[in-house]
């Protein structure tokens, strides 16, 4: 049975695609952004067992050499997450799609879709398919929130049962995105053009930090290989103000941008040609 280390479900969000939907978050990530927000849903558990002795109130215990986690126990006062140093939680359910569609089955009343995103969704690559069959099978539409790290256009297995991606696009070149990342950019900019023009580009996603990323130029970039595309499509473009909430220490040194630079970029995505630019 297919089973995939489940971070949490958020029954209702409205900032995980257009309406109401049910997101699902993985553990795990083959991105290792500076910025993340997440970072303790980048690696899975090594079991060092630090985590253990520090939790109040005996939620987790080491078994078998494993730690387990007693999720009717746990008051989510986040001191495993603060004591492990290697970006990981033993706070992870692992689940069936079955298991994770009984949840979100609830709240279908007050949900138009479900998204699944990460740590990396597409790591979970058979669990999303088999998941988001039966929510198709239930009327709801489906999203990957994706760092675009799998080539979808040779593996396009998850397009089959998705409506559509919420793509990041993190910088503009090579240096800078494993400068950020760890990883190459080139695959994510080959899906950038691939799923515009299979009609499965929902959004795409820029986080920015004016002193050290050339945001404006991962803007230009993005508009000039949306070209053909951006006139018969309202692909929405969310602009991300960087915050140091959540981030590791060692990288919160980045300042915030204000208002006024946030404008300016959505000013250059909508000379690129987009029409539908979110500032968050
Ligand atoms: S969040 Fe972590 S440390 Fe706190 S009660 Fe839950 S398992 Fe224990
Ligand atoms: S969550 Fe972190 S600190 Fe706790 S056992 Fe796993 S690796 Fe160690």
């Amino acid at each position: 049975m297919i089973k995939a280390p489940v971070n949490k479900i958020i029954p209702s969000s409205v900032v995980d695609g257009p309406g109401n939907r049910t997101a699902i978050f993985f553990q795990s990530c083959n991105f290792n952004c500076r910025y993340c927000h997440n970072p303790e849903t980048i690696n899975m558990c090594i079991n060092c067992g630090e985590c253990v002795a520090k939790c109040p109130i005996k939620a987790l215990s080491f078994e078998n050499g494993k730690v387990v986690w007693d999720q009717n126990k746990c008051c989510a006062c986040d001191t495993c997450i603060k004591t492990c140093k290697h970006d990981a939680s033993p706070r992870i359910a692992y689940m069936s799609p079955e298991e994770v569609w009984a949840k979100v089955e609830r709240n279908l009343p007050f949900i138009r879709g479900i998204t699944v995103s990460g740590g990396e969704c597409t790591l979970q690559e058979d669990f999303v398919y088999e998941l988001f069959k039966i929510a198709k099978a239930h009327g709801l539409s489906t999203l990957l929130d994706s760092n675009g790290s799998l080539d979808f256009e040779k593996d396009p297995k998850l397009l089959e049962v998705a409506d559509g991606v919420m793509l990041d696009v993190k910088a503009h070149d090579n240096e800078s995105h494993r400068w950020l990342t760890g990883q190459d950019i080139d695959t994510v900019l080959k899906n950038l053009e691939y799923l515009a023009r299979v009609h499965k580009l929902e959004e795409v996603r820029t986080v920015c930090i004016p002193e050290a990323l050339e945001n404006e130029k991962t803007i230009e970039k993005v508009c000039k290989i949306l070209k053909p595309y951006l006139k018969d499509q309202d692909i929405r473009y969310k602009l991300i103000k960087y915050r140091h909430f959540g981030v590791r220490q060692q990288y919160r040194d980045f300042k915030e941008p204000d208002d006024e630079y946030m404008e300016k970029l959505k000013d250059l995505a909508k000379q690129g040609g987009f029409r539908n630019i979110v500032i968050i």
